[in-house]
């Protein structure tokens, strides 16, 4: 599979959420595998789940249902009814809602026999990871931090608040393209300071004295000497 596996529940469930999600779900025990996008709404308050149907990429995803960040049914999978492409006792819809339930719980569970897979992008911002922590967890370093996702102290800091806090963080569209700006523009800043260092560096380089005026015999001794 061109993808990397999530271990942990709370990363997970962190990746699940994150905004931009392209989830994985495969079956240990009968091989069976499922992708599924899960999409934030703008308002962040409610995410919606599509699957891909067929083996390819070039195949749509076709929208099943939603979850929703509160509300007495908030952090399970709801089937979208008649909209839905699916059924809602298909195979498909029972994976998602089992999996959901079980990462959404105050200590989230990844399931028996159970694998989540994420595809080598971040699951806030889409963008391709690179660092070894980030491809463990599906969130690019940045991105991990605007979701609030602190590694060390993650698990003492979400046990104690119900599921789905990462929402409450989750900055809108606007916000990103903000932060991203900014990313660029420190990135933009760094360049142009290694410029002016170097060009300082070559302009501080002295010229050998009569280099211009010295014939080519003479500088040979100079430099040989
Ligand atoms: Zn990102």
């Amino acid at each position: 599979m061109n993808g990397h596996q999530i271990k942990s529940a709370e990363a997970a469930r962190d990746y699940a959420f994150a905004g931009k999600a392209i989830i994985t779900l495969v079956s240990e025990a009968t091989g069976t595998r499922y992708t599924y996008k899960i999409t934030a709404s703008d308002s962040g308050r409610v995410h919606f789940v599509s699957y891909l149907r067929g083996p390819d990429n070039g195949n749509d995803y076709c929208y099943i249902g939603f979850i929703r960040q509160s509300g007495s049914d908030s952090g399970r999978f709801i089937h979208g009814g008649v909209k839905a492409k699916a059924d809602r006792d298909s195979l498909v819809c029972r994976a998602i809602r089992w999996t959901i339930s079980h990462l959404t719980r105050p200590t989230p569970e990844l399931p028996d026999k159970l694998q989540v897979w994420h595809e080598g992008r971040c699951g806030k911002c889409g963008k391709r990871l690179t660092v070894p922590e980030s491809i463990e967890t599906g969130l690019g370093p940045y991105c991990a931090r605007a979701a609030g996702v602190r590694p060390a102290k993650r698990s003492s800091v979400r046990s104690a608040k119900p599921a789905l806090v990462v929402k409450e963080h989750t900055p809108d569209d606007q916000e990103m393209a903000r932060m991203e700006a900014e990313a660029d523009r420190e990135q933009t800043q760094r360049e142009e300071q290694a410029k002016f260092e170097f060009k300082q560096a070559v302009e501080s380089v002295p010229e050998p004295p009569e280099a211009a005026s010295g014939s080519l015999d003479e500088l040979r001794r100079r430099f040989s000497a």
